[in-house]
């Protein structure tokens, strides 16, 4: 037998971490996929584009955090250190909103903190702001009207600027789906 890939390995327990933690959750959008949809393609997006391997773990762990927070025990970075380093946890809680604010204090701090995020959280954010903008595009969250779609997808812009520098390729990702998301929401218009 062949040694184990210790890093393949890591990355599917990570993968399978997050399909429990995310079990009964599902996407905003029509067809309600099930959420761990959204993390695998942030982690499938980081790993394309050349992101270091904590910052690909920390793509399928992204929102454990923040949407375990109504479970009787709810998950913390204390525990995602134990299980997968300080580097992810710490990655994953940069990328944890504070949902003791109001959504659109929370809004404006994303736009606010994004310039001094580390490279690797500027990957991952971006990497996640991608994932979304294809989704308010092409499946939007029912009761969502155009309005509220451009809204978001000018917001992802914005926060999407304090992030670019640290991935070129991961930048001109994200340009490329703004464009796109922009285009087809301005035909529907
Ligand atoms: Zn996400």
């Amino acid at each position: 037998m062949e040694r184990p890939d210790q890093g393949a390995a890591r990355l599917l327990r990570a993968a399978t971490f997050a399909a429990q933690v995310h079990a009964t959750h599902r996407r905003k959008g029509a067809s309600a996929e099930p959420y761990v949809n959204h993390v695998l393609e942030v982690a499938q997006i980081l790993a394309e584009h050349g992101a270091p391997e904590d910052a690909i773990i920390a793509g399928l762990l992204h929102d454990t955090i923040e949407d375990s927070d109504k479970d009787p025990e709810p998950l913390t970075q204390a525990r995602l250190a134990a299980e997968f380093g300080e580097a992810v946890a710490g990655l994953v809680a940069e990328a944890t909103d504070d949902k003791s604010l109001p959504k659109e204090v929370r809004k404006a701090l994303q736009v606010k903190h994004a310039p001094g995020c580390s490279a690797a959280a500027k990957m991952l954010k971006l990497a996640d702001k991608i994932s979304n903008l294809r989704a308010i595009a092409a499946a939007p969250p029912a009761g969502w009207d155009h309005a509220r779609r451009v809204e978001y997808v000018g917001w992802a812009g914005r926060v999407a600027a304090g992030l670019k520098g640290a991935n070129p390729s991961l930048d001109a990702l994200f340009d490329a789906t703004y464009r796109a998301a922009m285009t087809r929401l301005a035909e529907e218009a």
